[in-house]
């Protein structure tokens, strides 16, 4: 990792926005809802007009209570908010509402698994706060526009310890957030859409220093490759600088997704000076053991169990197991395509294969997916039943992407249902047979692979539809 003898190591630490998926406001009655026209969902409260009182959202603190118990924080039972002071055109209140010396979950864990280790890193700290408005700065060419409908929708913010040690540690890291965050129905986990957000603290040391490097903040990755770019990037910089005599400064640094780089934001002296005071307007957050039990109770099925339990009563391999619950909508999909048809392992096989295939393909989540569950075990059913063999599973499964109709309909119009009726067989089979002598002679000779040959012939003639199980029987009755 460098031109000198000395051997660097990064230290890593993130801090997670996880925008809450709760109806209404973190504070005021009105909704979060996505996409509505600018400024009509605000209301005095948002603004922080004199008068206005906030009320504290129960959701809120029901969803991150899920997050604490699910990265097995403990949970404080009793917190409160702050007032964030900073003036920003977004920011009409002139603060943000947040918690700071005491947030409402802490001193959790959440494990990665890499290759070949896994890890456990610390959670320092997982705090409510509510989002500020949006400055939009490419749709006029004079002035910023500010929409206001995203100001005081509810975040949490997971704040990692300073535990990560690699570029791909971090990547998992993020990836396993937006995991839990999906399992537990708290949060999209869209980042390209800013409702994850991430910043990474950067340093480096010699490998086996003690102490922490000074550490740079990287901000604005809006996607998960990025985050894992941007940390790899700005350790390399870091290492360069420091082999070359100069010295690492600490400051915010903007990752240029383009140029595939960093740049200065700010630094250490411009940095804010929030004035954090108690919020006086919202009493202390008291949490109940009735409602720890209640909520802890409500929580689903987690991904590692889930991985689990899909290995033992489904018969997969882990990597499988672990590829079908990595989302939840996804191990959805495939138990929900097994209330239709029982085929555990080929409905496995079709969804690893070509489901997940065209949600590559396509860069669409299974929500977005053509084909639904019902559909999916149709076509299921007709392969397992030999109605039709692999190849014309793969033509129908391509039609039915674009086609709402049936498996079974479209193997019919496509004429891919595949032939059992002896009658229709035992013709070709002959024909097959009497124009192929030297074949026939060599297989009696011992030459038992040519059965494949004939085989072949037979499907060829048919167009691929018959039943290539019943052929071999046929062919081997004939022949022997
Ligand atoms: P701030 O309030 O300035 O954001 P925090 O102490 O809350 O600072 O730390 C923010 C993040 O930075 C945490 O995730 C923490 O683990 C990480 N961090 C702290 N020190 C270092 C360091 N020397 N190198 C890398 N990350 C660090
Ligand atoms: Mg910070």
């Amino acid at each position: 990792m460098s031109s000198s003898n000395i051997d660097y190591e990064a230290v890593i630490g993130l801090e997670v926005h996880a925008q809450l998926l709760t109806e209404s406001k973190a504070f005021a009655p009105v909704s979060t809802e996505f996409g509505g026209s600018p400024n009509t969902q605000v209301t005095p409260l948002c603004l922080g007009h004199p008068g206005t009182l906030p009320v504290l959202n129960e959701n809120l603190v029901r969803y991150i209570i899920k997050m604490g118990l699910a990265t097995d924080c403990s949970i404080a039972r009793k917190s409160i908010f702050a007032r964030k002071n900073y003036f920003y055109p977004d920011l009409p209140k002139g603060y943000q509402i947040s918690q700071y010396e005491t947030p409402i979950c802490h001193d959790g864990n959440i494990t990665i698994k890499l290759d070949d280790y896994n890890k456990d890193i610390g959670i320092t700290r997982i705090h409510m706060e509510e989002d500020a408005g949006k400055s939009i700065h490419d749709q006029d060419p004079f002035n910023t526009l500010i929409d206001l409908n995203r100001s005081g929708v509810p975040l949490i913010e997971i704040v990692s310890e300073p535990d990560l040690r690699t570029p791909e540690e971090a990547y998992e890291y993020l990836k396993r957030i937006k995991q839990i965050v999906q399992y537990l129905e708290i949060c999209d986990g869209n980042m390209e859409e800013g409702s994850l957000r991430c910043d990474a603290n950067v340093s480096v040391r010699p490998k086996g220093q003690k102490a922490f490097g000074t550490r740079t903040e990287l901000k604005n990755m809006n996607s998960f490759r990025n985050v894992e770019r941007a940390i790899a990037f700005e350790i390399d910089r870091q290492i360069d600088l420091i082999e070359s005599g100069g010295e690492v400064v600490q400051q915010t640094l903007l990752w240029d997704a383009n140029k595939m780089e960093t740049r200065t934001m700010r630094s250490k002296e411009e940095a804010h000076d929030y004035r954090y005071f108690p919020e006086p307007d919202i009493p202390p957050v008291v949490v109940t053991d009735e409602m720890l039990s209640e909520i802890r109770e409500s929580l689903p099925e987690m991904p590692d169990v889930r991985q689990q339990r899909f290995a033992d009563e489904f018969g997969m391999s882990e990597e499988d197991a672990r590829t079908l619950t990595e989302n939840r909508y996804l191990a959805d999909y495939y138990e929900n395509v097994l209330e239709y048809v029982q085929h555990p392992k080929a409905v496995a096989n079709i969804i690893l294969s070509e489901v997940l295939r065209v949600l590559n393909e396509q860069s669409i989540a299974i929500d977005a997916f053509s084909i639904s569950e019902k559909r999916l075990a149709g076509l299921v059913e007709l392969r397992e039943n030999d109605k039709i063999n692999s190849s014309a599973m793969t033509e129908i499964f391509d039609a039915m992407l674009d086609e709402e109709k049936s498996a079974e309909d479209l193997a019919q119009e496509m004429n891919l249902m595949q032939v059992s009726d002896t009658g229709f067989l035992e013709p070709i089979v002959d024909e097959v047979i009497e124009s192929h002598p030297d074949e026939v002679a060599r297989y009696k000779e011992g030459k038992k692979g040519l059965i494949g040959f004939f085989i072949g012939q037979v499907m060829q003639q048919s167009q691929g539809k018959a039943n290539p199980q019943l052929v071999r029987e046929l062919i081997a009755e004939r022949l022997n």
